[in-house]
């Protein structure tokens, strides 16, 4: 790593701290490419790909919801990885030539497992109105795709007490990876972890154990149906939330910390996410 880029992770760490619960971030950034081997229809538009690679045998996630950059060949190309140093992938991947440069999307580590070398990604769908749910929707075993880490976000694992875990369905993979680590739905649940879901359908949901999740089917816009509904759950009552973590659609988890404030949850104890933003190409 760059000094340059020491100090810029550095900075951005003491940032965090400040305003917010800090993500885990990796030293080490591994990069590579994977064969797609496998394609399955989760219901609701969400398709699991599993992915192969024999460096995933070695490969050690850092938390339950690490996620990578997915760099995917545009249409009709081959895949061209770009320079693996710099940390900041997207200003390698534009040292690329136009044309062998993937598209970039962000997406969460469902399953690992080490001795197949194989990691499973939960992905939502939404036709081609993006490279990341274009290429989802047309994913093959046999495709090549790269694969960059990144770090992750969730950091309740050693957190006692009330726990609020607030996700749309882009994060639902999130969450079960999460009370997976927690040792399943039904202790996460024990020892105070709460779920609320927002998702447009809820058959989104059939493939996943939550657990007793609050479960709010979207008819607006992102966060109008859980946001509401979570700030009258916080305003009920209850032990202090000690840590919370929402992610998904941006105003969805920009308003999910705003009532959590507003209930009093220190900020440094919220981690926030917008995933991917309504009317904009995340980027
Ligand atoms: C840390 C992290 C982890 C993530 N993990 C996952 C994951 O495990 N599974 C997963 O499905 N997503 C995950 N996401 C979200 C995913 O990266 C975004 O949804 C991404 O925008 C999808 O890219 P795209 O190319 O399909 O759409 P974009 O190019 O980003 O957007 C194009 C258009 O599609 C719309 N759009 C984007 N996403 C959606 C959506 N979900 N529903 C409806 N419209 C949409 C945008 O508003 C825009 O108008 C994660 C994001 C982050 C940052």
């Amino acid at each position: 790593m760059k000094v340059a880029e020491k100090v810029y992770l550095k900075a951005a760490r003491m940032q965090w701290r400040l305003t917010t619960a800090s993500p885990v971030l990796r030293e080490d950034q591994p990069q590579f490419a994977m064969t797609v081997v496998a394609v399955a229809d989760l219901g609701g538009g969400m398709r699991r790909v599993t992915f192969e690679a024999p460096e995933l045998t070695d490969f050690t996630c850092c938390g339950p919801d690490e996620y990578f950059g997915l760099m995917m060949p545009r249409p009709g190309r081959a895949l061209v990885l770009p320079d693996p140093e710099p940390l900041n992938v997207r200003a390698s991947i534009a040292d690329l030539a136009e044309n062998d440069r993937p598209d970039l999307r962000w997406y969460t580590i469902r399953a690992h497992d080490r001795v197949a070398g194989r990691i499973e990604v939960d992905i939502v769908t939404h036709g081609d109105s993006g490279p990341g749910s274009a290429w989802t929707v047309r994913a093959v075993p046999g495709d090549r795709v790269g694969f960059r880490a990144s770090g992750a976000l969730y950091r309740g694992l050693e957190v006692a007490g009330r726990q609020v875990l607030v996700a749309d369905e882009t994060a639902v993979p999130s969450v079960a990876a999460i009370l997976e680590a927690l040792g399943g739905p039904q202790a996460a649940a024990e020892r105070g972890v709460e779920v609320h879901v927002e998702v447009s359908d809820p058959a989104v949901l059939e493939q996943y154990d939550l657990g007793p999740a609050h479960v709010h089917v979207r008819r607006g816009l992102p966060g109008s149906a859980v946001v509401p509904a979570l700030d009258q759950h916080l305003a009920a009552g209850g032990e202090p939330v000690a840590y919370a973590w929402a992610c998904g659609e941006s105003d969805l988890a920009a308003g999910a910390r705003r009532a959590l404030v507003r209930h009093g949850v220190d900020r440094r104890r919220i981690y926030f996410c917008g995933y991917w933003k309504l009317g904009q190409a995340r980027g």
